[in-house]
């Protein structure tokens, strides 16, 4: 493994003059980073490690003015164990609760898993063996190749990785922000594909907090999750819905190079009555834009579809 140098950011405006100074990376749980450096899996590397949870009182939880508030170095079990993500906020906190395993919740804080990068093989492949497009090649060596879990949405920017984080569609369909030390973008605008990066963060951009206004009045959300194994798997496919007094917004994520809102599963079921039949409708709506590309991943249209009945099902 290479050595790299690792400072103890005190304020965010220090960490933020290290970034701009380039060569350098914010780490926080370090539960994707750490990985992604000892595997040498990228064509260039940071010089400096900028360690963010050393930031005083960038971690918490709090309810204020009709605005759920989390700081961005809070830890995703304290997500799924709080009590008032748990009864308001429900999909977040079921979500934080299906991310890998507790060691990894205890580690991983809730910015870090907005801002990983994605899982593809080829991408990820120790000593960088594969020079893909996200690395700055001129192939997407998934095309060709093992798919089985890749976009049923298509590529973009030439790339058929998807989006691997568990709490974003939650964060989507709850409507939320994403503050950082520059701007306010909604968390259904923070996600794009890059080289290798899967957010519009700049080079010296910070998470700050994520903001969610109180859900509208009658409205509740559920998250569901399909993975190969119960604990310790990324999804195959998950959803998270928000759904109740005239609203309806689904997300599903793993589907496609970011995280993909239904928006004709948002139509087919606004103003109805949640029932079977109804949430079966949006189910059906929301893959209506699939491909059938690749053709490996077709199966993941079955889960998809399930998985939106399913979490409005569960959400009433
Ligand atoms: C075995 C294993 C299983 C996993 N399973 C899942 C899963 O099921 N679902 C899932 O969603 N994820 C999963 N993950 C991925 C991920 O590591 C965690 O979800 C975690 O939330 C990442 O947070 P972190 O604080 O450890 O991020 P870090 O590894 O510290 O950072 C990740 C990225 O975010 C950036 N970053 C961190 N904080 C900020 C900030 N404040 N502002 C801007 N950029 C920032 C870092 O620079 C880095 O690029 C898994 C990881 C492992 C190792
Ligand atoms: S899917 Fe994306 S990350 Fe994977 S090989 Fe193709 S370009 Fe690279």
């Amino acid at each position: 493994m290479r050595a790299f140098n690792h400072t103890n950011a005190k304020s965010l405006a220090e960490a933020q003059t290290a970034l701009a100074g380039g060569k350098t990376v914010l780490i926080a749980g370090g539960t994707d980073l750490i990985g992604t450096l000892k595997d040498n899996i990228l064509p260039s590397y940071p010089e400096t490690v900028i360690n963010i949870k050393t930031v005083p009182n960038l971690d918490y939880i709090k309810e204020e003015g009709g605005t759920l508030k989390i700081g961005a170095t809070t830890r995703l079990a304290d997500i799924a164990g709080s009590a008032a993500i748990q009864s308001k906020y429900t999909a977040l906190a079921q979500a934080a609760s299906r991310v890998a395993t507790p060691h990894v919740r205890d580690m991983g804080t809730i910015a870090g898993n907005i801002a990983q990068l994605h899982r593809c093989w080829y991408f990820r492949k120790p000593e960088n063996r594969f020079d893909c497009i996200r690395k700055g090649g001129s192939t997407c060596f998934a095309m060709m190749g093992d798919n089985r879990y890749h976009s049923i949405f298509g590529a973009q920017n030439g790339c058929l990785a998807v989006h691997p984080s568990d709490t974003a569609p939650a964060l989507i369909a709850l409507n939320a922000k994403v503050i950082t030390n520059k701007r306010t973008v909604d968390a259904e605008n923070f996600f794009e594909v890059k080289k290798p990066g899967n957010t519009v963060l700049a080079a010296d951009e910070i998470i700050r907090e994520i903001q969610i206004p109180t859900p509208p009045a009658g409205a509740k959300s559920s998250f569901l999750k399909f993975a190969i194994r119960k604990s310790i798997d990324f999804p195959i496919v998950n959803c998270a819905v928000m759904v109740g007094g005239g609203n309806a917004r689904i997300c599903l994520n793993a589907v496609a190079p970011k995280p993909y809102r239904a928006t004709k599963a948002e139509a087919a079921i606004a103003g109805k009555p949640v029932n079977e039949a109804n949430a079966a409708a949006a189910g059906e709506a929301a893959i209506a834009d699939a491909s059938s590309f690749p053709e490996a991943a077709q199966f993941k249209k079955q889960i998809a579809k399930t998985l939106v009945k399913r979490a409005l099902l569960a959400a009433v």
